[in-house]
């Protein structure tokens, strides 16, 4: 029986790249990427290679560390996410993805939440002129289409990892579930989970929902407070961002995080400084947004995340070749 409390990952680096489960994982997760290429590239949207270094870069993930490299005497970051290029990438194409290596030195405690690593990947995706509504439709098909691809082609994979086409009968019908975060919190303190209303969903609070679900479901709505400066506000709802993640059913949880954006400079001013952001550490994106960068929507779906869930896997860290888990020494 699986026990995430004392589970540190794979024993060595070899048995684990030789193990059945983590070839059929991997080929999984190769599937899912050329599935999402196909689609993106079909829809319009030109791949660009992610920095893996900046002057700075996501403050948005909270609890988790940044790590900061010399580069020629300046203090530079490995990326956390994509997103302040994503935005700025729309003035050189206005539909973009990328598949973007993020480094996070996350709290040593997630080492056992099985959907935690220091280091993983993002599909990152952002189109230029849309509204919340169509990204998330874009989404909702995207993620259907590298599902079904992998359940049509790689079915000898799927029955390996004791998964098959069943699993994802909730999902390969579309047309996901919104749950606003007000309604989601009154769901869990009906359940009696104490879930707070100004903060993101705990995890504790997400996996209730998500084992309650046969269907990934949308959490929309998200307060303020909760996320970085660049989710874009409801003008019509002051204190609720455009926001949503993409949870997925049967426990897995979180999949993808996306919103609306803010692009207008005062906006995005205020909102680094209610952050407690230096305004001045960004500059190089704030001279970009003063000169213009277009209004748009966008997500980044976890790799391994969306594998483990696809391949059934007890661990995010068996959905990567080479896991870092907190606090864990790896190659
Ligand atoms: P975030 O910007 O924190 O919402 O991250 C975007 C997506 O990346 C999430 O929806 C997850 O699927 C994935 N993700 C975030 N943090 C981690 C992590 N520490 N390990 C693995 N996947 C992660
Ligand atoms: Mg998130």
């Amino acid at each position: 029986m699986y026990d995430a409390a004392t589970d540190t990952g794979p024993a060595d680096p070899g048995s684990h790249l030789t193990s059945p489960t983590t070839r059929a994982a991997l080929r999984v997760q190769q599937g899912l990427l050329a599935a999402a290429r196909e689609y993106l590239t079909g829809h319009g949207f030109t791949e660009l290679l992610p920095p893996v270094i900046g002057p700075v870069t996501d403050p948005g993930a909270r609890g988790a560390k940044q790590v900061d490299i010399d580069y020629y005497g300046h203090r530079y970051k490995l990326m956390t996410s994509a997103i302040l290029y994503k935005q700025s990438s729309l003035l050189a194409f206005d539909r973009i993805f990328c598949v973007a290596p993020n480094v996070r030195l996350e709290p040593l405690e997630t080492a056992s939440t099985s959907r935690h690593l220091a280091e993983f990947h993002q599909l990152d995706v952002e189109m230029g002129g849309a509204s919340r509504e169509e990204v998330m439709r874009l989404l909702e098909e995207l993620v259907v289409h590298m599902v079904r691809q992998v359940v049509t082609g790689l079915p000898g994979e799927l029955e390996r990892l004791g998964r098959d086409r069943d699993d994802f009968l909730g999902l390969l019908r579309g047309g996901f579930a919104r749950v606003p975060h007000a309604a989601a919190v009154e769901q869990l303190r009906a359940l009696g989970h104490p879930q707070s209303a100004d903060t993101e969903l705990d995890w504790e609070g997400e996996a209730l929902l998500s084992a309650k679900s046969d269907a990934p479901f949308l959490v929309t709505d998200y307060p303020k407070g909760s996320r970085g400066f660049y989710d874009r506000e409801d003008p019509q709802a002051p204190g609720r961002l455009r926001n949503f993640d993409l949870i997925a059913p049967q426990g897995y949880g979180e999949l993808c995080s996306g919103s609306e954006r803010t692009n207008d400079y005062a906006e995005i001013i205020t909102r680094m400084r209610e952050t407690g952001e230096n305004p001045r550490k960004y500059r190089w994106y704030l001279d970009l947004v003063r000169a213009g960068v277009p209004a748009s929507s966008g997500f980044g779906i976890g790799v391994e995340r969306l594998t483990r869930y696809v391949a059934g896997l007890d661990a995010v860290w068996q959905a990567s070749a080479y896991p870092k888990l907190p606090g864990v020494v790896a190659p």
